[in-house]
């Protein structure tokens, strides 16, 4: 899908051409609201504004409104299995719980061969097909979209939790339709950047795709105490070759850097080959007491 970044606004008599840099949720909601269009002539699709924090700000095409077919942002609607159209869109968060099994299950992943894998996804591809089944028959519904989001001022006390897939990637298959998404993301560990007790940022690396793993200050608001263990996972990557990174979190995309960043927010969002930061940094503290 081809994302959109230029809209026409329209009122009575009059229309103006909206780049997105010149919108904000403020002056979104006060006048552009409901009255954003494609650009594109013939086309009559709605757009909506959505904003990420000014990192990937793009218009979003309303659900009940689509493309024409010879508009370049035309798309084909996904189909849920049973051929009925998705509509709507349900946010969900995943348990830590799940978020947990989710980056065991891509560390293991990763350290398999190309066969082992290979298998594995199939039966987890089949087991899914059956449950799928299963549910069709019980309900009549329309499937909603599911997306999971992991910043906390986006989860309340009604947001649903772990009926929604928490989809592993690997750091070279994360795609457009990832975006806003949660994933969890594998990759080999390449750099540790500690710009400041803050701001942290993994690059990882798979077939030649990098992909920055952030922390920023939401995710240091809410885990105060990993402020400076960072540094332990700086000399655990100096010590060690060919790590496995893994980290659960949402997806955006730096036109700066040109690659796909995953946004943690959660403590148990990631993992060092198979390892909690806390418990590399337990061991090297023992280890510090014993040489001291
Ligand atoms: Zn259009």
């Amino acid at each position: 899908m081809v994302s959109i970044y230029e809209a026409l606004y329209k009122e009575e008599d009059r229309q103006e051409l909206i780049n997105i840099n010149n919108l904000n949720p403020v002056t979104y909601n006060e006048k552009y609201k409901g009255n954003l269009y494609c650009t594109i002539t013939n086309c009559t699709a709605k757009l909506s504004f959505v904003s990420r924090n000014g990192i990937s700000n793009h218009f979003r095409t309303w659900r009940e409104s689509p493309h024409i077919e010879t508009c370049l942002y035309y798309f084909e609607k996904t189909k849920s299995r049973e051929g009925r159209r998705t509509e709507g869109r349900v946010t969900g968060y995943a348990s830590d719980e799940r978020i947990k099994k989710s980056l065991r299950e891509a560390f293991v992943l990763e350290m398999m061969s190309e066969e082992q894998r290979r298998k594995r996804l199939e039966r987890d591809r089949e087991r899914r097909r059956k449950r799928e089944r299963e549910k069709i028959r019980g309900t009549k519904d329309i499937t909603p979209e599911h997306r999971i989001a992991s910043n906390p001022e986006e989860i309340d006390e009604t947001t649903v939790t772990d009926s929604f897939r928490l989809f592993k990637k690997s750091a070279d298959m994360l795609k457009e339709t990832d975006l806003d998404h949660t994933r969890t993301v594998t990759g080999k560990l390449k750099k540790v950047e500690i710009n400041n007790p803050e701001n942290v940022v993994i690059q990882v690396e798979k077939n030649n795709v990098d992909v920055d793993i952030k922390f920023e200050e939401v995710f240091f608001a809410v885990n105060n105490h990993y402020k400076g263990l960072f540094r332990f996972l700086d000399r655990f990557f100096r010590e060690n070759i060919n790590l496995i990174f893994s980290a659960t979190g949402e997806v955006r995309y730096s036109k700066i850097t040109e690659r796909y960043e995953i946004m943690v927010y959660t403590s148990v969002g990631f993992l060092v080959h198979g390892k909690t930061l806390e418990s590399i940094a337990a061991e090297y503290t023992i280890r510090d007491n014993e040489n001291s």
